[in-house]
């Protein structure tokens, strides 16, 4: 049955039923399965991996994705697929089906990090000291593959899907600026997914509620009166400031936060001083800081000033602090919509078995997506990779990180079933509803 077979039929069904549409009606639940075999196909899994290889040959960081950029754009034009370019200086939004509301967003983010890839293999980094060791490659691959399986099917979309594909991710806050320019006006829920090598192949994990922490950055230089390392009593050391700085901070989170209340504070740099025997003049020291609650992070912020200024003091040195709010804004915390999660668990469900579909704890890391939820529901999800017979996944991060490309069909099918089904279960509802006003009148 075609998706507009599978409407009428639900829709005709839900004239008469008293109870909601379920999304797990036989049609519409073979859409994931029918979508899944479309996207393993030789050709079309050919297509998505030789997509992800040349992305991870070439890449690229926040705010500089041109050539992945025009990547997607080429592939989206071989398509026939529309899309609005620049959005945010990089980012691509694609639009396939009737162009008219529901409107559904997938995203994707593009960016790559600035590391050193020392995993040897035949489509490794091209460009020294950049690498994509997140998957953001495999991101972008799997949302055009999504694009190629909706495209095959946009006669039966009952609404529009939004593709966005999303620079910066990696601290740039590449979704805020998208959210500023209103690509989210008028769309009713968004969908993202991220790798995970901790989660084995063809699972998927998430929850419903706080699911990754809101995040901040912080820098400070400490400074006090450089000298003789031998004649302390004419200098003005930072680095011991320093030192008494770091360790009253980390009070912050064991002395202060509601031990129930998750919150980090890590000191990931400290800069200062070159000779053995020179007291230095400063000290640069930096970090971030996570918690789940708007007012724990703002807690936290306010906190780490006070003490780095007064501690700083207490060794007779000046502090100041640099919360590097335009360059790296604090991202809120990645908080899933309750009724997406009911329904990402039925849609996974039918693609990949109910056993398939974990629940799993929150974690400290943080996701610039949650930028997309503080505007309209949205739901974030992890897609596993690991499978030991091929091999350890290093951690995301890592010089060392690959991708199990045999999850890409999974990632793309997943991406395109969570669309398609939402526009058709929403049209769904609406026309019920405009059917019992009808009635009333
Ligand atoms: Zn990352
Ligand atoms: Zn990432």
């Amino acid at each position: 049955m075609s998706f507009s077979g599978w409407f009428f039929f639900i829709f005709s069904l839900s004239l008469f039923a008293p109870v909601p549409i379920s999304s797990s009606s036989e049609g519409v639940s073979n859409i994931a399965a029918e979508f899944l075999n479309y996207a393993k196909k030789g050709e079309v899994f050919d297509w998505i991996k030789s997509i992800r290889r040349k992305i991870h040959e070439h890449p690229e960081l926040g705010y500089e994705e041109f050539e992945t950029s025009k990547l997607i754009r080429t592939e989206l034009d071989k398509m026939g697929i529309s899309y609005k370019y620049p959005v945010a200086v990089t980012g691509v939004l694609g639009f396939i089906g009737t162009g008219k509301p529901p409107f559904v967003a997938l995203r994707a983010d593009m960016d790559a990090l600035p590391l050193q890839e020392m995993v040897e293999w035949e489509h490794k980094s091209k460009i020294p000291g950049k690498m994509h060791a997140c998957g953001h490659d495999a991101h972008v691959a799997m949302l055009l593959g999504a694009a190629k399986i909706l495209q095959e099917h946009r006669e039966d979309l009952q609404g529009t899907v939004v593709l966005v594909f999303q620079p910066a991710e990696e601290g740039g806050g590449g979704a805020k600026k998208l959210v500023e320019a209103g690509v989210l006006e008028n769309v009713k829920a968004i969908f993202g997914l991220h790798v995970y090598p901790d989660l084995n192949e063809g699972k998927v994990s998430s929850t419903s509620g706080p699911l990754l922490a809101a995040s901040g950055f912080f820098e400070a230089v400490i400074s006090g009166k450089g000298g003789h390392a031998a004649i302390p009593q004419h200098s003005i050391d930072p680095i011991l400031a320093a030192s008494n700085v770091i360790v009253s901070l980390q009070h912050l989170v064991s002395r202060e936060a509601d031990p129930l209340d998750s919150q980090v504070v890590t000191i990931a740099k400290f800069q200062g001083g070159g000779a053995f025997n020179v007291i230095p003049d400063s000290v640069t020291i930096g970090g971030t800081f996570r918690a789940f609650s708007k007012k724990s992070i703002l807690q936290l912020k306010q906190r780490i000033e006070e003490v780095i200024i007064g501690q700083a003091a207490v060794q007779r040195c000046n502090a100041t602090v640099n919360f590097h709010g335009n360059e790296k804004p604090f991202y809120p915390a990645t908080v899933n919509d309750e009724g997406l999660h009911e329904y990402f668990q039925d849609v996974a469900g039918d693609m990949l078995g109910v056993l398939n579909v974990k629940d799993m704890q929150p974690l400290m890391g943080s996701e610039d997506f949650s930028f997309y939820q503080e505007v309209i529901p949205g739901y974030f999800f992890f897609l596993g990779m690991k499978n030991e017979t091929k091999g350890e996944l290093a951690s995301g991060h890592s010089p060392f990180f690959k991708i199990n490309e045999d999850v890409l069909p999974i990632g793309a099918a997943l991406h395109a079933s969570l669309a398609a089904r939402y526009l058709l279960q929403t049209q769904a509802d609406t026309s019920t509803l405009n059917v019992k006003r009808h009635d009333e009148l």
